[in-house]
Formats: C-alpha cells, structure tokens, sequence
C-alpha cells in the first residue's frame, strides 16, 4: 500500500502553499522530455514569455529559477551583491529579515530600516534616511509581507529608489498572480517571486527577473559568485540562445506546471484575476466583522491574498486552527516572529479565491470558534 492513496484532502487556506489549480496538477502528469529536447526548449522559451508579460518587464534574464520562493532570494543576492557592498533592507515582517541574514552572510555591509509588523514602509521615512546615509549599492523590499499582511507602497518606495542609482530589490513571491507587478515601471532591478502562492503550482519554482542594469552589474563583477548552483553568470547559457549549454537539470515536469499555471492566469486576464483576488478579500472581511474577527492591517494597506486576523482576548488560537483541520479539512496560518500567538493567517491564493471557499472558510470558523 502506498501512502499517497490515503492522502487528507485539505483545503490550503494559509500562508502557502495554496491549492494546485486543475489544469497544473494536468500539465505535472504529462511525459517528461530530456533538457535538451527541442520540444522542451520551446516551452522554456514560452514559460520566460509568459512571465514576462505577468511581471510586465522586457528584461531578458527572466526565467524560473530551480528551488523554493527562498531560491529565488538566495539568487538574488548571490548574484547582485559583493562583499562589501552597502545593502539597505525595508524591513516590516519575516521576509525582509531573512532578506538581512542573506545580505549579511555574504559580507555585505548590511543596513535596516525597520517598521513596525502589520505596519507598512513608511516612505516619508525612507526619504528621510536616503537624504542623509552614503548611498547604497542595493535596496531591497518585500512587496507582499506574507508575515504580516502587508501590501508595501512600491511605487512610492521604487520612485525614491530610482534617483540613488542603487539595484532596486523586489520581493514579490506573494504578490505575483495576485495583485499588478510592473517590473519596468517601477525600475525594479531584481525580482523574484514562487509558484506556490498566487500562481496556484506546487512549491518548487521561483519566478526571476533581472535588469541590463543588474546583468551589467553582475558581469563586472570583481568576485566569483559565491553559490555555483545559483549562478546566473552560468545558468543563463541554458535560458537563453541558438545553443544550450547543460548547467543542471531543469526540474521539467514542474516547468509544464509553471507554463500551465501561467497560461491559466493570462488566459482567464489579469484584471479579473486580481478583481477575483480582491472580491474574495472583501467577501472574508464582511464574514470576519460578522463574527466579531479583525484584521491586523489598516484599510489600504491589507493584502487581499492574505489576511491577518487579531486573535481576540482569552481564545486559544492553535486549538481553533486544530479544530479547522480535524473537523473542517481546512488548513490556516499561525502568526510568526512578535505575531506568534496573535494572529491568524488567512490565505486566499491563486485558486483559492473563490467565492465559495471563502464561504466555506467562514462556516467553518463560525463553528471552530469557542
Ligand atoms: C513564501 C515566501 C518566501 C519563501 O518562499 P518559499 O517557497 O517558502 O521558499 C519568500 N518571501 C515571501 C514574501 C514569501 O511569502
């Protein structure tokens, strides 16, 4: 007997990862093609199309690269970053310390600008610091901090950024798929995101973009990258041109799931699919105040894939989560970091917002609730 036949069938409603939509569980099962294979090639090429036009950027160096979300920071700092170099994080959640340790192990010469969780970046006060400290060679943000729920301004941060001439840094694993990421308008420089968010794919990939700015700046680099399976000096020779040059396996089976994912979305138009992102956000909201629930973030600045909701006074939050997945079959975040405790994660990604999952949800915590 195998294990994967008496599989709980859960629905995925927290941080990630979310449900897999049909047509990417479809494209998973489909025969598996050599690297190399001509066939293969053009879905790459149609995959980096694809995510091209999702992230709307021209940037050549766009591609999926092999691993988890946290590939594609790992990636971006290896590649983008020297020792040395002053690096400033915007940081308001998880995501942007974990950006700090990254930096920081490579011997940047790391600063933060931190605010306060559920909060967003202030951009009066990245103003403020950018006027007086020596500049920076990078500046990183998390777009959408799943810790907390917070959508970041990024067209106001990306307009003080661009000015300092420093590579501007996006984080945008929660985002993509959810809500408009506009690479080329906002100047972003370094983007990574994932599958296992909004793109409704199982974790494995992480979505990558780099500028001719950042491309330049990595060939002149005056050291070697320090990570050789992230190094985009090398993988490139494989994402791009007449002749493709092994540098690891691609993980094919999860680039079908990827195109699958890519094309559902851009098929279905990426307006309805944020307008359904933000319907099912507010359908939650109305259900949440009915039941007495709020969210950590103030209005205009909440995540509509992901809701943090305040655990109120004297209720056990991990026995209500407990109880959500015993007797609901619905899996739901806990709070992390200063959050831990406090909050609860809602998430309604990718194909999970649906009007009648979020239906569901509600029932489920209306009877969850002590
Ligand atoms: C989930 C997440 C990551 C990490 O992605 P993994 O797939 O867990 O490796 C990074 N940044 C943000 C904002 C995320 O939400």
């Amino acid at each position: 007997m195998s294990l994967l036949q008496s599989l709980p069938e859960v629905l995925l409603l927290g941080p990630g990862p979310s449900a897999t939509h049909p047509e990417v569980y479809k494209a998973l099962a489909r025969p598996t093609l050599g690297h190399l294979d001509p066939v293969f090639i053009r879905i790459m090429d149609e995959v980096k199309k694809l995510l091209q036009e999702l992230a709307h950027t021209r940037n050549r160096l766009t591609m999926p690269v092999s691993g988890t979300g946290s590939a594609g920071m790992e990636a971006a700092f290896v590649n983008f970053v020297e020792p040395g170099d002053r690096v400033l994080i915007l940081q308001n959640g998880v995501f942007g310390t974990r950006m700090k340790d990254v930096a920081q192990r490579l011997g940047a010469q790391v600063d933060s600008l931190d605010f306060e969780w559920g909060n967003p970046v202030d951009p009066e006060a990245v103003r403020a610091h950018l006027e007086k400290a020596e500049p920076y060679q990078l500046i990183a943000v998390v777009h959408a901090e799943t810790s907390t729920g917070v959508r970041n301004p990024l067209d106001a941060i990306a307009s003080l950024v661009r000015p300092t001439g420093a590579l501007f840094l996006v984080d945008s694993v929660t985002g993509l798929g959810g809500i408009p990421v506009t690479l080329d308008d906002w100047g972003v420089d370094v983007f990574y995101s994932g599958t296992q968010k909004c793109l409704a794919c199982p974790p494995g990939l992480a979505p990558f973009s780099a500028s001719e700015r950042a491309v330049a700046r990595l060939q002149a680099r005056r050291s070697k990258v320090p990570n050789w399976y992230l190094d985009l000096s090398m993988i490139v020779n494989y994402w791009e041109g007449a002749k493709r040059a092994y540098h690891h396996t691609a993980p094919i089976n999860m680039i079908y799931g990827l195109y699958a994912a890519l094309k559902a979305i851009l098929d279905e138009g990426e307006a309805s699919v944020f307008q359904r992102h933000q319907a099912a956000h507010e359908q939650l909201t109305a259900g949440l105040r009915e039941l007495g629930l709020e969210l950590v973030v103030a209005p205009g600045h909440r995540l509509p894939m992901l809701n943090a909701v305040r655990v109120p006074e004297g209720v056990d939050e991990a026995a209500v989560r407990a109880r959500m997945l015993q007797d609901h079959g619905i899996e739901i975040g806990a709070g992390l970091g200063p959050l831990a405790g406090k909050i609860w994660r809602i998430g309604l990604m990718g194909h999970n917002a649906r009007p009648e999952v979020v239906s569901r949800c509600l029932t489920a915590l209306r009877t969850s609730l002590p």
